[in-house]
């Protein structure tokens, strides 16, 4: 199988469509990795989009947040009132698909969490050390998660450690003969000072990841957030990838 891998889409509609245009038709099923919604101007129209094709999704802080699953509190101000929005904005429909997405799913040989394997809503693996520790709680080969808005890879060197390997683009690397923890980056709000929008391909069959960018309309989402009042840092960093 060959999967369309892709994770905080952020209700980025924009950068949605060019990641699906961009990856054509080499794939046959999405895995989302969470955070469909929340900070961008279109939540319901990316949560169509995805369910309209084969996918399997999970939820991340931001769908719980939206959801009442998580206090609104432990997010700050900006995120905070991109989250408020969503709540009125988002269908009953929408609101009932994000309620019954869980935030791991096993499907072998890969666990998926929003954030990470031992606290699949929350924890931001950015470090050596703190993917080392989560190599301890997921049984199979690899980890993909999101969260992070960062392309990254880490490969575990022994039970205590392992290392960081950044990506590199449109070449497909081996997953076999070690065990990662990937992340795909993220589709509608990447932070890797890369305002491109981040995804994989993943080839199930051959065991090969293909880390890819693509460019969107940013300006876009931009004019569609400030025609929604949302706040200017949300807006402003779309153009500069932080
Ligand atoms: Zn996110």
């Amino acid at each position: 199988m060959r999967y369309l891998v892709i994770s905080d889409i952020h209700a980025n509609l924009m950068a949605f469509q060019a990641v699906l245009q961009d990856a054509n038709a080499d794939w046959d099923r999405i895995w989302c990795l969470g955070d469909v919604v929340g900070y961008g101007p279109n939540p319901d129209e990316c949560m169509d989009l995805l369910r309209q094709h084969d996918h399997l999704s999970l939820s991340g802080n931001h769908d719980w947040a939206v959801l009442g699953k998580l206090e609104i509190e432990t997010f700050n101000g900006e995120a905070r009132a991109a989250i408020r929005w969503t709540q009125e904005t988002i269908s009953d429909e929408t609101r009932k698909y994000l309620g019954q997405l869980p935030p791991l799913i096993v499907e072998e040989p890969f666990t998926l969490a929003h954030a990470s394997p031992r606290q699949p809503v929350w924890e931001y693996i950015l470090d050596e050390a703190t993917a080392a520790a989560n190599f301890d709680f997921f049984d199979t080969a690899h980890c993909l998660v999101g969260h992070t808005h960062m392309p990254m890879l880490f490969t575990e060197l022994n039970s205590a450690s392992s290392r960081l390997v950044q990506p590199t683009y449109g070449k497909p690397i081996s997953l076999r003969d070690q065990r990662l923890i990937i992340n795909p980056g993220s589709v509608g709000q990447p932070r890797d000072s890369d305002p491109r929008a981040a995804y994989a391909l993943l080839d199930t069959d051959r065991m090969t990841w293909e880390q890819r960018r693509v460019a969107y309309n940013i300006k876009e989402t931009q004019e569609r957030m400030r025609n929604h009042g949302m706040p200017f840092r949300l807006i402003a960093r779309l153009g500069m990838g932080w």
